[in-house]
């Protein structure tokens, strides 16, 4: 049986954008593209262009995605034409596959807020499409408070979305901007519009305000809608948007929908989502939900007890899915089977070939409990872990020691009279029986412990030439007197591999100089530096 297609539209970068306490820099907004891409995404909507300047950045050139790459913006203002709208203009102007318009659909906001009549709010809906259509871009509108509008005046709300379709629009996607609506007025009111317009043109965009975005999303699915739209990990404004990483997996694993839908979401890429949401997560500088469905860590962990001895005789007993079809583990609390089984998966996907009875596996595992509980976070330091497993197998060479290492930053007037904060650090080194001093001065004191350390390697000099610090997250965990500090490290090389490295301490400087020291020694090995 041939399959429909539905697709996927994701907004993290415009309506995820909203949330409280989120700011993306453009390297954030082109991270999250790229992985929304990677992902399967068919439409990854990034930005309002000409609405801020990171969002005008992203649009000034061509960003190559597999997917559509969807620029948003408003529908011309009313009592303007289309050719003398500069917030049109400037998002006919962006570097995007696809052009999303928002437009009002609720007679009650075409009154009180645009402060226009409904014919005029029609007309900017058509002459928009027009020219978005006639730049060569697919066109989507989303009707902003569509199912609030339908239910005052359904006559209004459809013919809003007519206008954008008959005019051409791929895409006339119902929004639920307050996000009160209920599944079952979803399915009723979506099913009347696809009598109207037909379901292959018609998206759903929910809003989680009575924790329903992920129902509603599948409720328009099943009354005729075939495009969703969503945000990772469910990021959005107040309470948040249909959340994509609960959608995917339904969508690809239970048979009602994956029997009858296809989406661009390979089995390859599903096995990948824990690390997507995390990824998020950790970029956001956020602790993920542990009780995320499907990618949460408590998604698939049992106590011990009857639970946890069925599921280790058949896992299908407890579970609704298997947890590694989307990348998660089975944990078994208060038992080291699952701790066990865990660390041989991690060292099988790096690649270090153990004997799974080897009594170092134990020894590793009690190590990384230990480091864990003090706050090191393995899943996130892959790099870390690496370099952790190798060395209780004897496998990390001792290329150098840090005999000591001062920082020192200094707040001071300078000779042009401004107050400045100068960083300077110190590193003494033994490379073999050769004794090194590097000095090196930094934005900051971590940065300057950075160029420092990597300034004179002597012999191993040459292998970390192409080393760079490209992220540096701080986290202070257990708030109060007794705070830890938490320091993710990502690096990166000349071979464009990408890694992370933790270190954790009471102090932030010597956190930072455990995921440095890390990060130059998972490159040494990495490239096969001698002993
Ligand atoms: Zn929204």
């Amino acid at each position: 049986m041939s399959r429909e297609r539905l697709y996927l539209f994701d907004t993290t970068l415009r309506d995820g954008a909203q949330t409280n306490g989120v700011d993306f820099t453009l390297a954030d907004k082109l991270a999250i593209a790229r992985m929304l891409d990677d992902l399967g995404i068919d439409y990854v909507e990034a930005g309002y262009p000409g609405a801020n300047p990171i969002d005008t950045a992203f649009f000034a050139e061509r960003r190559p995605l597999r997917g559509r790459l969807t620029a948003f913006g408003m529908t011309r203002r009313p009592g303007r034409s289309a050719s003398n709208d500069p917030g049109l203009a400037a998002l006919l102007e962006a570097a995007a596959d696809a052009i999303c318009f928002v437009a009002k659909s609720w007679d009650y906001h075409v009154r009180v807020a645009l402060e226009t009549t409904e014919e005029e709010n029609l007309a900017s809906i058509r002459d928009s499409v027009r020219a978005a259509k006639a730049r060569g871009r697919e066109v989507l509108l989303d009707c902003e408070h569509f199912f609030d509008g339908y239910k005052t005046k359904p006559a209004f709300a459809l013919a809003c979305a007519k206008a954008a379709y008959d005019e051409g629009a791929r895409w006339v996607v119902l929004c639920d901007t307050n996000g009160g609506t209920l599944p079952h007025e979803i399915e009723r009111i979506v099913a009347e519009v696809c009598t109207a317009i037909p379901g292959d043109h018609v998206g759903i965009h929910a809003h989680n305000d009575t924790e329903q975005a992920v129902a509603n999303s599948f409720a328009a699915v099943r009354a005729g809608a075939r495009q969703i739209q969503g945000t990772l990990n469910g990021l959005g404004e107040r309470c948040g948007n249909a959340n994509l990483v609960s959608i995917i997996p339904t969508l690809k694993l239970k048979r009602d929908y994956s029997d009858q839908f296809e989406i661009g979401v390979s089995d390859a890429a599903l096995s990948r989502l824990v690390r997507v949401s995390h990824g998020l997560d950790e970029l956001l500088n956020r602790a993920a939900d542990r009780h995320a469905p499907y990618v949460g860590e408590s998604a698939f962990a049992t106590k011990a007890g009857i639970h946890a001895s069925a599921i280790v005789k058949e896992p299908a007993t407890y579970e609704h899915v298997a947890p590694e079809l989307v990348g998660n583990k089975r944990k078994l609390l208060v038992s080291d089977q699952a701790g066990r089984s865990n660390v041989l998966a991690e060292l099988d996907r790096i690649g270090l070939a153990v004997d799974k009875d080897d009594p170092r596996i134990a020894r590793l595992l009690d190590e990384v409990k230990e480091r864990e509980a003090v706050g090191y976070a393995y899943e996130a330091a892959d790099a870390s872990f690496d370099l952790l497993a190798r060395r209780l197998l004897g496998q990390v060479p001792h290329y150098f020691d840090v005999e000591e290492f001062d920082v020192n930053v200094e707040h001071r007037v300078n000779a042009k009279g401004e107050r400045v904060t100068v960083s300077q650090a110190v590193v003494k080194l033994k490379v073999g029986d050769e004794k090194l001093i590097s000095v090196a001065e930094g934005i900051g004191p971590v940065n300057a412990l950075d160029l420092a350390l990597r300034k004179d390697l002597g012999k191993y000099q040459s292998f970390i030439t192409g080393l760079e610090l490209t992220d540096y997250r701080v986290r202070i965990l257990n708030a109060g007197t007794q705070a830890v500090t938490r320091v993710l490290i990502e690096s990166a090389d000349e071979t464009g591999d990408r890694w992370t490295t933790v270190g954790v301490s009471a102090n932030i400087i010597d956190a930072s100089f455990q995921a440095l020291m890390d990060s130059i020694v998972y490159k040494l090995v990495k490239s096969g530096a001698p002993a």
